[in-house]
């Protein structure tokens, strides 16, 4: 009966590649080792759009999508000591089993049975989730709602920057100026390496320069490899995060990259890619996969709380949860005409 009894919540529900709608459900309750959650804001990543259009293989449906999430404490066990009721949280939401090979040695964010909210297991465009207490991550009240699920899509350029090992004084190629390009190359500022962004549409490049990148290049129209020999003194790049998943930029990130370099890939490509792998022998390169996160989201909400990645400029635009569905559409529709978009619930 108590079921029944359960007051409804709005979601947002893709019912199957191409049809997303508001859904009622019964609204969550704590799980166990959970912290109850009102959600209050969430990002709608490039990840969700591919679920939209059935090009995420990961995507089971129906689901309920978003993993970008931020909120307020609602409910906690009683002997839950790290939060209170009321408190502003960002979820982490790569949810690890702790068991397998991976998990042992600290790579928790590629559990061989990793379950991401939104993914493998219901998102958070919900009005209420529960959530386990050792994955949420307190919030300042100096980020606002629209911002903070800007925290998640830092992460994943952080730790895609980290897999390179990039140093003070390093020039770091970043392929595709999306969102993900533009935080991997504002984080390589924080470190004191020099970005090169490189991205077709000029308009990104442009938003790359306005955030302090000084060099942007379009691939598309210039010699990405005579651009880069010109920026790094003919030493080319110590580092390339590819963030575009593009099979060119893939490609490219060989020749972008210096001898004794690494590359970073972050950005999901449609197929296989055919790699010249003499030359990554001959360039002594180590290439390695870069996927969600690890331990980084304090460091990500202290970076966007002290203004050091600018993520304002990122949100092209904020949605209620109601504009949810038509908005998912219309990215789908029209990438071109969006970096972030936010929903405040
Ligand atoms: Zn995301
Ligand atoms: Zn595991």
């Amino acid at each position: 009966m108590a079921f029944f009894q359960r007051k409804l919540m709005k979601t947002v529900l893709l019912k199957k590649p191409g049809d997303i709608v508001i859904a009622e459900f019964p609204e969550q309750q704590r799980e166990p080792g959970g912290v109850l959650i009102r959600v209050r804001s969430a990002g709608i990543c490039g990840s969700d759009i591919g679920a939209y259009k059935g090009e995420n293989p990961l995507v089971s449906y129906p689901r309920i999508i978003g993993h970008e999430i931020a909120g307020e404490v609602i409910e906690v066990d009683s002997d839950e000591w790290k939060f209170r009721i009321g408190e502003r949280v960002v979820i982490e939401p790569y949810v690890y089993c702790g068991k397998c090979y991976p998990c042992s040695i600290g790579h928790t964010n590629c559990c061989e049975r990793l379950a991401v909210r939104g993914v493998h297991v219901e998102g958070g465009l919900a009005e209420v989730i529960s959530h386990p207490a050792a994955l949420l991550h307190r919030l300042p009240d100096s980020i606002p709602w629209r911002l903070a699920p800007m925290a998640e899509p830092l992460v994943i350029a952080m730790h895609a920057v980290r897999q390179s090992e990039v140093e003070s004084g390093q020039h770091v190629v970043v392929t595709g100026a999306g969102p993900i390009g533009l935080l991997a190359a504002q984080y390589a500022l924080t470190l004191g390496a020099w970005p090169i962004i490189m991205d077709p549409v000029e308009e990104r490049l442009a938003l790359a320069r306005s955030l302090g990148i000084e060099h942007a290049v379009n691939p598309a129209a210039d010699d990405a490899v005579a651009a880069i020999l010109a920026v790094t003194g003919g030493r080319m790049a110590e580092a390339v995060i590819e963030c575009s998943g593009a099979a060119s930029a893939i490609r490219g990130a060989i020749d972008y990259a210096s001898h004794a370099g690494h590359i970073s890939l972050v950005g999901w490509p449609r197929g296989e890619v055919p790699l010249p792998t003499a030359l990554i022998t001959r360039k002594e390169l180590t290439l390695r996969g870069s996927r969600n996160s690890v331990g980084q989201f304090p460091e990500s909400i202290r970076l966007i709380a002290e203004g050091r990645v600018e993520v304002d400029a990122l949100v092209t635009k904020t949605v209620s949860l109601d504009e949810t569905p038509a908005i998912v559409a219309d990215i789908a529709a029209h990438p071109e005409n969006y970096l972030k978009v936010t929903c405040l619930i």
